[in-house]
């Protein structure tokens, strides 16, 4: 069995392509395979492209030839974080509810507070992770609409992340409502198995992810960068607090590569302070001063790993190159400017989701769907 060990040092890789290539040669399961935000600036590495080369075209054409039967965009999950995560935040902001908020895609950070912080688990959000949220999703919506059964879809999640594969496996994810993802592979797994295949992944025409729930906007994508995930929540959040058009979304005061970061934004008559940290030592920075009544924050996004996923411990490696983890970045805020919609609550295809399926968000089958529940674990 092959191992790799996460760069974080939390983690080791467990290889699951056997079981990958397993569900996509059984004929009774409809395999749905969906794909982070941070992978298609990162996997050309691995075929001798430059870092920062956007491949999303030949990702898509090559996991169609590899027999997946619904081909998706994780990014149509990180928009619907959006909508659950800014209505949060409202919500608290209104109410005068636990502050600051922290965001609750990484599952390494999430652990880490679990163990570390039990006394401050009201403070994440409540938010599954994007890729979580759209197997949730997969396994009803799209289950009943295409009318398949579904103890017989597989949902594979290609991450640039090592926790995900334990996230995947979280009894408060799994207990009530059966796995939503069934297996994770890493970039770089996704990697040995386009190899394996034969397939020539430079010279690939470019395909389109599989629709409905394909489409997705710059916010999404900026997920696969630390400051990402904010900078997202505060494009929606601004719009649905003022009632006014946020003409100017790029938030240059969240983005850099720095660990520790922080900024102010200005919505309506409010200012929110935000900060920003990835690597776990600068959460813990932040997390001390919530412990202490501290923090000066409204709203932190924490990830894990240095630079976020686009430096996560399942792509590529980088050997802590900080030049390629730049690289992979600008591509990410490159795809962002090319995106016609840049809002997550302005995605036609999440609206209808609402509509047709979940009702408001943050509403009571939402929040049933697509929020969990954190517990404390013992210190390790
Ligand atoms: Fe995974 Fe790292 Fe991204 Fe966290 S920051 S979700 S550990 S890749």
């Amino acid at each position: 069995q092959c191992v790799a060990v996460c760069p974080t040092a939390a983690l080791t890789e467990v290889n699951h392509t056997d079981k990958v290539w397993k569900v996509l040669n059984d004929p009774d399961k409809h395999v749905v395979v969906q794909t982070a935000p941070a992978i298609r600036v990162a996997i050309g590495e691995l075929f001798g492209m430059e870092p920062g080369t956007i491949v999303t075209g030949q990702l898509v054409a090559s996991l169609r030839r590899m027999g997946f039967d619904g081909v998706f965009d994780t990014d149509f999950g990180a928009d619907l974080t959006i909508m659950e995560e800014a209505k949060e935040l409202i919500y608290r902001i209104e109410n005068n509810k636990t502050l600051p908020m922290l965001t609750s895609c990484c599952p390494a950070w999430v652990k880490f507070i679990e163990h570390q912080f039990p006394e401050l688990l009201e403070v994440p959000s409540t938010c599954k992770s994007p890729h979580i949220m759209f197997g949730t999703i997969v396994k009803t919506y799209y289950a009943e609409k295409n009318n398949i059964d579904p103890n017989n879809i597989v949902v594979v999640s290609v991450m640039p992340c090592i926790a995900k594969k334990a996230e995947a496996k979280r009894p408060e994810l799994t207990k009530d409502e059966g796995n939503n993802v069934d297996i994770v592979i890493t970039t770089r797994e996704l990697g040995e198995m386009i190899k394996e295949a034969g397939i020539d992944f430079k010279n690939l025409p470019e395909e389109e992810f599989d629709r409905p729930l394909g489409e997705t906007t710059g916010a999404s994508v900026i997920f696969g960068t630390t400051g990402g995930v904010i900078e997202a929540a505060i494009r929606t959040a601004y719009e649905w607090i003022t009632g006014e058009e946020l003409k100017e979304v790029e938030f240059n005061q969240l983005r850099g590569i720095e660990g520790l970061r922080e900024g102010k934004v200005k919505i309506g008559d409010k200012e929110l302070t935000i900060g920003i940290a990835n690597g776990l030592g600068n959460a813990r920075k932040l997390l001390e001063e919530i412990r202490e009544n501290k923090s000066k924050y409204d709203a932190i996004e924490i990830m894990a790993c240095p630079g976020g996923c686009i430096g996560g411990g399942g792509q590529p490696y980088h050997h802590g190159n900080d030049e390629i983890v730049k690289k992979r970045q600008e591509a990410i805020y490159r795809e962002d400017r090319r995106k016609k919609l840049r809002k997550s609550h302005e995605n036609p295809e999440i609206l209808r989701l609402y509509k047709e399926y979940l009702g408001e968000p943050f509403g009571e089958k939402a929040h049933k769907l697509l929020h969990t529940h954190y517990e404390a674990r013992e210190r390790i």
